[in-house]
């Protein structure tokens, strides 16, 4: 008979220490809310059932996340981890429960089969890493040992049991009025023995505090724009910026030609269509435009997946006009608008040296690389 494996996911928390206003595992990461990832991390067909564990207030929102996966349910998460592992527990049908921390989105296939082929071979799987660090025992400010290194492991989740067997040591354990454990394995050695390390994974991070969440999420973007001169006017618009110029750029919007680039820059970084999509030329509310006024509604777009502007480096190629002198304000343009510091906006401006429709003076073409971050 086939051994059937219930993943049961801890998303019953605050997320207190992550310094969020909300539970931490709803608030996305890369676009997609950190227990989406891990929900998604257990959706292969070696998993019978997912039950997650929610507090009554994020029910509804987590209950509507689970939609999307057949297997998966809500149950009624408890005031500590254990109760709520213990709830569980309790609901649980499959042979194996492999109990895993929502806040852990990057662990893979390979990890969580590790973790139920030694459940199956040795009765239990805990993941964990090597400790690369040194770690003292410290007592009132002063360090009382340093245990071997090569003793030491990072324990991380999943941690694989037998069903009956985690029941039993968490049954145990409340009779005995013992509801506080955040660690499965050491309540398990308590009641069952000792178990079994398996390989964990250095990226299985547990996101935790803020920052966590902001470095997890970095991701890059490109944009590239040109537009021709010709336009009967007597400027360019550069960054909101205007900059005198014998003909203006021609163009549905405004012609801001930089600010084009830098928004396809953004919207591809947060893996959203391109400006075209967005504000089509052929749509007359776009008619002459201002090309920072769209900017605001991309960043809209950008904030709504999650993200915000780290830094952006802006290469403009233009023959003529000479742009040296403009730099400084479009800097500042971009940093009031982008809500960063000038130093990390760096806008560089180059001729073409003659060569081509730049070098000839027929348009100016921009590049725009951006980096995001988790908001
Ligand atoms: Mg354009």
């Amino acid at each position: 008979m086939k051994t059937t494996v219930c993943a049961v996911i801890c998303a019953a928390g605050k997320g207190l220490r992550a310094g969020f206003s909300q539970n931490k595992l709803l608030i996305p990461v890369n676009g997609e809310p950190v227990l989406q990832k891990t929900l998604s991390a257990f959706d292969f067909p070696l998993i019978d059932e997912i039950l997650v564990a929610a507090s009554a207030e994020d029910t509804a929102e987590i209950t509507a996340l689970c939609a999307a996966y057949p297997k998966a349910r809500v149950v009624l998460g408890g005031s500590t981890r254990s109760e709520s592992v213990y709830n569980a527990l309790q609901q649980a049908r499959a042979d194996i429960v492999l109990i895993h921390d929502g806040a852990r989105p990057f662990v893979t296939r390979e990890t969580i089969e590790g973790c139920i082929q030694s459940v199956k071979t040795n009765g239990s799987g805990v993941c964990a890493v090597p400790c690369t660090d040194t770690i003292a025992v410290g007592n009132a400010g002063k360090l009382q040992s340093v245990p071997d290194r090569e003793t030491l492991w990072q324990v991380q989740t999943p941690q694989g049991f037998y069903r009956e067997n985690i029941l039993y040591a968490y049954t145990r354990a409340f009779e005995n009025g013992d509801k506080s454990y955040t660690d499965d394995s050491s309540l398990f050695s308590i009641y069952c023995g000792k178990p079994t390390l398996c390989a964990g994974a250095l990226d299985n991070i547990k996101l935790t505090y803020a920052r966590d969440f902001a470095s997890a999420a970095a991701r890059c973007g490109f944009g590239v724009d040109t537009h021709a001169f010709g336009k009967s006017q007597d400027y360019i618009t550069l960054a909101g910026v205007k900059i005198p110029s014998e003909t203006g750029l021609l163009a549905h919007s405004d012609g801001d030609v930089l600010t084009h680039a830098l928004m396809d820059a953004l919207l591809s970084a947060a893996g959203l269509r391109d400006i075209g999509f967005y504000f089509p030329d052929d749509d007359p509310r776009f008619k002459d435009a201002s090309s920072m006024e769209l900017l605001r509604t991309v960043l809209t777009l950008i904030d709504e997946r999650g993200f915000k502007p780290k830094n952006v480096s802006i290469a403009v190629q233009a023959e003529k006009p000479r742009l040296a002198r403009y730099i400084d304000d479009m800097k500042n343009t971009l940093a009031g608008a982008l809500k960063l510091d000038p130093t990390a906006i760096g806008v560089t401006a180059g001729t073409n040296e003659g060569l081509g429709y730049v070098g000839e003076g027929k348009g100016i073409t921009v590049h725009a690389y951006v980096l995001l971050e988790n908001k």
